[in-house]
């Protein structure tokens, strides 16, 4: 093997290993939101908010930011994709 195919079969070695470092993270971090969406489905009221004069929900709880934190979950939670695509392995 001359040195350059040395060189580029190393190279090709480390890449290969970062991506499969870097799908392990992905998959970690998939897990990781899909347990945090069963958590805030967990916690979804089944009530509509209720908004006094100066647009603060009175029917929740807020969020340090003042935000309505039902109101929060739901954008969030239609905002995430509900199923994977079929075939997708973890
Ligand atoms: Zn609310």
């Amino acid at each position: 093997m001359s040195l350059p195919d040395k060189y580029y079969g190393d190279l090709n070695r480390r890449a290969t290993t970062k991506l499969l470092e870097q799908q392990g993270e992905i998959n970690d971090l998939r897990a990781r939101a899909e347990q945090a969406e069963a958590i805030l489905r967990q916690q979804l009221d089944p009530y509509p908010c209720r908004y006094d004069h100066h647009g603060e929900c009175q029917e929740h709880d807020r969020l340090a930011d003042g935000t309505c934190m039902q109101a929060r979950i739901r954008e969030l939670l239609n905002a995430t994709p509900k199923s994977t695509p079929a075939g997708d392995q973890r």
